[in-house]
This record gives C-alpha cells, sequence and structure tokens, in this order.
C-alpha cells in the first residue's frame, strides 16, 4: 500500500509532455529521385543531441545513409521495386517509412472530387479515384468528415440524404448507398485502394467541423494517423479551409505537403508557416494575379480550384501553375497533351 502511494506520488511529478509529432525521427521526402537516387533528410524533432541514424526492415539493403542523416536509394541484384519498407532508428526511436520509386503522372491535372462527371462514377466515391487514376491524373482530391464516434468518411458535404454526417454513428453511415451503388467510403478504404497504384497523389482535404473546433482537430489527428497507418504519405498533399487544421498536420508531421484553400491569407504568410503551397479559387488568382508571383518567389506549389472553362485552363496554363483543379480532368489532360 506504502509503495503504492509512492508510486501514485511520483507519477503525479512526472511532468505531462505533449505527442508533439507522430515519431521523433522524421523524413521530409518519400520519393527515390531518379538521378541523384537520393530519398530527403532525416531530422529529429523534439529531442537535442546528434543522432545516429540506422537502418532496419525489409528494404534497408536497398538504402544507405551518407552524411548522418540524408537518405539514398542503391542497386542491389535484386530487381527494382515500386515502393520500399524501411524502418529508420536513432538508438531510443525509431520510424517506419514506405519509400517510393518515383512514377507520379506530372500533368499538373487534379481530378475535383475523383473523376466523376464523364464517368458515370459518383464523386468522392472509390469508383470516381479509380476513373482518375485510369485517366493518369497526377491528383485525385476528395472530402473527409468524422462520424459521432469519430470515424473518418469521404464526401463532400457536412450532410448525406439529410443525414448530419458528425452527428451520424459509424454504424449508420457504413450501411449508406452512394448512387453509383458503392457504400459510403470510410477513409480506411479509401487509402486501401489510393495506396495500390503509384502514378496518382491523393490530394487529401480535411473539411472544418460543422459542431466545434476540437472535432476539426480530432479529425486532422485521425486523418495523419490513418495515412501513417497506410504508409501513405509519399501520395499524400494535404489541403483545408481551415487554417489551424493544416498547421495541426504540420505540428504532427513537420514535412507533410499542406496547401490552403480559402484565399484569404497572402503567399508571404504562407510560406513563413512552413506550407507547401497556395490552392485557391480561381477568381482569387484573377483579382490578384501578383499572388501568383509571389508564391512562386517563396517556394510555393500553386493549385487552382476548379477551372472546368476551357478558356480559363489556357489562362493558368500560361501562368504556369503547378497543378488545375477540374471537374473535366478528360478536357485538362487533352490540352495537356497538345502543350
Ligand atoms: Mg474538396
Amino acid at each position: 500500500m506504502k509503495n503504492l502511494m509512492l508510486y501514485l506520488l511520483l507519477m503525479a511529478c512526472v511532468p505531462v509532455v505533449a505527442q508533439e509529432t507522430v515519431s521523433s525521427v522524421q523524413l521530409d521526402s518519400y520519393l527515390i529521385d531518379s538521378a541523384t537516387k537520393k530519398v530527403g533528410t532525416l531530422h529529429l524533432v523534439n529531442k537535442t543531441g546528434n543522432p545516429v541514424f540506422q537502418l532496419k526492415g525489409a528494404g534497408r539493403k536497398s538504402f544507405e545513409i551518407r552524411n548522418g542523416n540524408e537518405l539514398y536509394w542503391k542497386k542491389t541484384k535484386q530487381p527494382d521495386r515500386n515502393a520500399y519498407d524501411i524502418t529508420v532508428t536513432d538508438g531510443a526511436t525509431s520510424a517506419d517509412f514506405r519509400i517510393l520509386k518515383n512514377q507520379f503522372h506530372r500533368n499538373k491535372v487534379i481530378a475535383h472530387r475523383g473523376a466523376f462527371k464523364n464517368t458515370g462514377a459518383t464523386e468522392n466515391s472509390i469508383g470516381s479515384l479509380k476513373h482518375a487514376i485510369a485517366l493518369g491524373c497526377e491528383g485525385s482530391e476528395f472530402d473527409i468528415h468524422m462520424s459521432s464516434d469519430s470515424v473518418p468518411f469521404i464526401h463532400h458535404d457536412p450532410t448525406i440524404d439529410s443525414i448530419t454526417i458528425e452527428k451520424t454513428s459509424s454504424a449508420t453511415l457504413a450501411k449508406l448507398k452512394l448512387p453509383n451503388g458503392e457504400f459510403l467510403p470510410t477513409l480506411d478504404a479509401y487509402l486501401a485502394a489510393g495506396v495500390k497504384q503509384y502514378t496518382t497523389k491523393l490530394i487529401v482535404e480535411i473539411k472544418p467541423s460543422v459542431i466545434s473546433k476540437e472535432r476539426a482537430i480530432a479529425l486532422t489527428r485521425k486523418v495523419v494517423a490513418a495515412i501513417y497507418k497506410h504508409k501513405a504519405q509519399a501520395w499524400v498533399d494535404y489541403i483545408s479551409f481551415d487554417y489551424e487544421i493544416l498547421k495541426e498536420v504540420l505540428r504532427l508531421d513537420p514535412y507533410a505537403r499542406v496547401a490552403y484553400l480559402r484565399g484569404d491569407v497572402d503567399p508571404g504568410k504562407i510560406a513563413a508557416d512552413k506550407m507547401f503551397g497556395i490552392d485557391y479559387n480561381s477568381g482569387v488568382f484573377q483579382k490578384k494575379p501578383e499572388w501568383i508571383t509571389a508564391a512562386k518567389k517563396n517556394n510555393l506549389t500553386i493549385n487552382v480550384w476548379t477551372v472546368n472553362d476551357p478558356a480559363l485552363m489556357d489562362w493558368f496554363l500560361q501562368q504556369q501553375v503547378d497543378f488545375i483543379t477540374t471537374n473535366e480532368p478528360e478536357l485538362l489532360l487533352k490540352k495537356i497533351n497538345v502543350h
């Protein structure tokens, strides 16, 4: 009894340290550069001292660490693979990473809610994701809300069939059918489908909560955890209208690629907050074309939504933006292939 009291007293004195990141071992890029064979740089965050990084895991023989923290792919007698799973440890903690041979399309075309308009697939269905992949889009975008019992589901509006997603249990939501016959997809199912291929990126939109900021942050943590569980970091760009959601993503994963959607923050501030890009409505860039120049000057990527008009597509292609989000990926791909 005395020992128990002493233990409880000691436990009460231990300061509670919040988990600031998913892991203290972080990697800033997950793709093998085809020319240099470099993958990225390893970082130790929220820890002091000089780490000695070591490789473990099934794929370790295909990699080496140079200069203490630079991760490189190396050729072995084994056939090259699409993906390699490695573990990096600093002796105390370790992190698992899935490294990909870079086969992602580079054509600027982001299918908005998947490729749905001309394919017959329902928007935000796994079918619409598969159509975007089959078309050869650089990315396929989708939207996430969270059920009352904290399960993330894929849907654009906060409601489906007059049911508010945030106020409904996952058991009820999982029974809902989309017009194309699919069940309302969970994030888990969507990511499982997304990481079966290596050519189309997943553009993950975390929706603000209709109930509270706490739920928005809780959803963000669920989404980042799911992406780590599926080892999907190499595939994923995060986007949101809620600036605090994006800051939470960066708190958990400081090297995640995040882009802000609302269009009310200038590129200088976005860069200062260590975001990867801006993803603004086409009207914002037409009113403030100087933000295109400012974004490029700040090394931010530029995405624009939702561009369905052929003349507007041409204007943004002339501006040399990085990505164009569209309901007409077929048309934009045709334009890109002509250019
Ligand atoms: Mg969206």
